[in-house]
């Protein structure tokens, strides 16, 4: 009899967690699984804004997934998904191959959301992956070759949209990472100017009070020019212009001012709600029983009006309960109902300090940047044991780009 074959699509935080815990689950020759992901590498999203200064090394924000996973029961195919065939019930490839499933499992993540802003798409930096971080990183030190040059203060001048979590991230990192960076590449650091954009009235407008005060006063400490209560109106490849019609002369903005699902499951034939994939409680997408998802390309209704967050807690959470799901469904069991229990959030502000809530306590300071590290090894202990640890840490492993 043919096994049956399990597809997941996509390796970021709710695939590869998914496929980790199918391998513990499923019993020997039970069924087929292959993992499809675009790069051959994992990368830990949580970290990138680390890649954007060179703060971590490659190999601690990057590793390859054929060392995350037991080959003998999780087969790696590096590939770029184009569609999927519900009614054939195969996964298409670019290059024309095709991958056939019995149950399938679509976590193929987020894109950024411009909102339509002009000139966004064409000439603003994404912290959308691996690749799109390192991108921005290498305009820096293509900028400050061409100031070199032309001495053209626009160039050093970086720009971030949004003051969310992920902005104020790569904010404090940029200021903490910015003057080694210049050193290394003999530019005055005096002369580089760090600006911060946000739409809403403060950063973190989400969080309590003396979490904002407490995130501003830091940003302003770290020289960083906060501009809030301003939209951007649009960008060009030489500037920003902002609400009422600022103008600021930049070669790099950084756009981090939110995400939408990943828009390439739109035409598959899925139910799509709210441009995500809509889901059931089982993490079954609604009304297709072989076909599950998870994470930010999904769509969890936690009542009547709100969905779920798109985060790697969730993601993270959700990918146990789907694969035991998966399991269930192959073996004619009982699906388990996905809970979501919130555990908190935490931001780093460079290297030093950090700010979030944990359960019921606000935390900021030394313990706010402690906390993210313990979380940030939680993940790698959970995706590799203590091993990974040892082998993020001191670099054992090579990132494989
Ligand atoms: P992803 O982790 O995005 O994985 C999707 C995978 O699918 C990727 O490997 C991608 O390469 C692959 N893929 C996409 N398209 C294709 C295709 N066509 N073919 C093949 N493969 C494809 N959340 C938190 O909870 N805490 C934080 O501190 C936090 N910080 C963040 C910081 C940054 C800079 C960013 C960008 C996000 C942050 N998030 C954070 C959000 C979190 O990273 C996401 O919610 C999480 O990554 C979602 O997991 P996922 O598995 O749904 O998707």
């Amino acid at each position: 009899m043919n096994k049956p074959k399990i597809v997941i699509l996509g390796a970021g935080y709710g695939g590869i967690i998914t496929s980790k815990s199918l391998e513990k689950l499923l019993k020997s020759g039970e069924a087929d699984v292959t993992l499809i992901n675009k790069h051959e590498y994992h990368y830990i999203t949580t970290q990138l804004h680390k890649t954007v200064v060179g703060t971590a090394a490659d190999r601690q924000i990057a590793m390859s997934i054929p060392n995350l996973i037991n080959p003998n029961k999780t087969r790696f195919l590096q590939a770029t998904v184009s569609s999927v065939d519900l009614n054939e019930q195969e996964v298409h490839l670019e290059g024309g191959d095709t991958v056939p499933y019995d149950y399938l499992l679509v976590s193929l993540g987020f894109e950024v959301e411009t909102y339509g802003t002009p000139g966004i798409k064409e000439n603003a930096f994404e912290i959308r992956s691996f690749r799109s971080s390192k991108a921005i990183y290498n305009q820096i030190i293509k900028q400050f070759n061409l100031y070199k040059q032309d001495q053209d203060p626009s160039r050093l001048t970086f720009v971030v949209a949004g003051g969310g979590f992920t902005g104020v991230e790569l904010l404090g990192e940029f200021a903490d990472g910015m003057p080694k960076l210049c050193k290394e590449h003999n530019i005055p650091f005096e002369k580089v100017k760090i600006v911060a954009i946000e739409a809403a009235s403060s950063v973190i407008p989400f969080f309590p009070k003396q979490s904002i005060e407490y995130t501003t006063e830091v940003l302003e400490k770290m020289n960083i020019e906060l501009i809030t209560g301003r939209k951007i109106l649009k960008c060009s490849p030489e500037m920003v212009v902002i609400e009422p019609n600022w103008e600021i002369p930049t070669r790099t903005l950084i756009w981090s001012c939110g995400v939408k699902g990943n828009t390439i499951v739109h035409n598959w034939g899925l139910p799509i709600v709210r441009g995500k994939i809509a889901v059931d409680s089982y993490l079954r997408v609604k009304n297709i029983n072989n076909v599950f998802s998870l994470g930010d390309c999904s769509l969890f209704m936690k009542d009547e009006k709100n969905a779920l967050a798109p985060t790697a807690q969730v993601a993270l959470q959700q990918a146990p309960v789907c694969a035991k799901n998966i399991v269930a469904s192959l073996r004619g069991e009982s699906l388990k109902k996905f809970e979501y229990h919130h555990k908190g959030s935490v931001a780093s502000i460079g290297l030093k300090v950090g700010v979030g809530k944990v359960g019921s306590l606000s935390l900021s300071g030394v313990i706010g940047a402690f906390m993210k590290l313990v979380i940030e090894a939680r993940y790698l202990f959970n995706l590799g044991g203590p091993s990974l640890i040892i082998k993020q840490h001191f670099g054992v492993d090579r990132a494989p780009i």
